[in-house]
């Protein structure tokens, strides 16, 4: 990421937005459970603090992901945060259904398979000779990221199917602003 010619540029302005509506947002919801709502009761009444939650994860990985293509130690760092990403929905869809102690549960067991698998497949991405900030930094990588994880996470919780578009959507928007901040925002 740089920030060229002194002046910040608007797509700095955009994510510096998009950070505030997301600190909003997590404050919203952290004041509803100080008000003593218990997380089943929250998610009652607030239905899409799953997928917004899980839509935040999202942002923060698909904003991550385009330097696959990085040169040098970014790219043996993206293996094991796939493999840490990879658990998430799992192991929230099982903490949601059957508690938080099943989760852990899930994690000491087949999360901890699932992290191995999901890191050999970032670890696999450097046997492909990508050209820093070239095809992975575009608009089509970001939707097929969006859609897969969108995907994958529907499959894992039990979301209605605009609950995962909105969490596929929202993977796309943080790889797109990675994109943006790279000054890469192209098709
Ligand atoms: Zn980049």
């Amino acid at each position: 990421m740089t920030i060229g010619d002194g002046m910040p540029r608007w797509e700095l302005h955009i994510s510096i937005a998009s950070m505030a509506a997301l600190v909003v947002l997590t404050g919203a919801a952290i004041g509803l459970v100080q008000n003593g709502l218990s997380m089943s009761e929250l998610r009652e009444a607030f239905p899409f603090i799953t997928a917004l939650s899980l839509g935040a994860i999202a942002i923060v990985l698909g904003s991550v992901l385009p330097d696959i293509d990085g040169n040098g130690r970014i790219r043996w760092t993206i293996g094991p945060v796939m493999g840490a990403f990879g658990i998430v929905p799992p192991f929230i869809g099982r903490s949601l259904e059957e508690g938080f102690t099943d989760g852990m549960m899930f994690i000491y067991h087949d999360g901890a398979r699932l992290f191995l698998l999901f890191t050999a497949i970032g670890f696999s991405f450097l046997l492909v000779p990508f050209k820093h900030r070239g095809k992975m930094h575009s608009i089509y990588p970001a939707v097929i990221f969006g859609t897969a994880w969108g995907l994958y996470t529907w499959s894992c919780v039990s979301l209605g199917i605009e609950h995962a578009f909105l969490v596929g959507g929202l993977g796309t928007f943080g790889y797109t602003w990675h994109l943006a901040m790279d000054g890469k925002l192209t098709f």
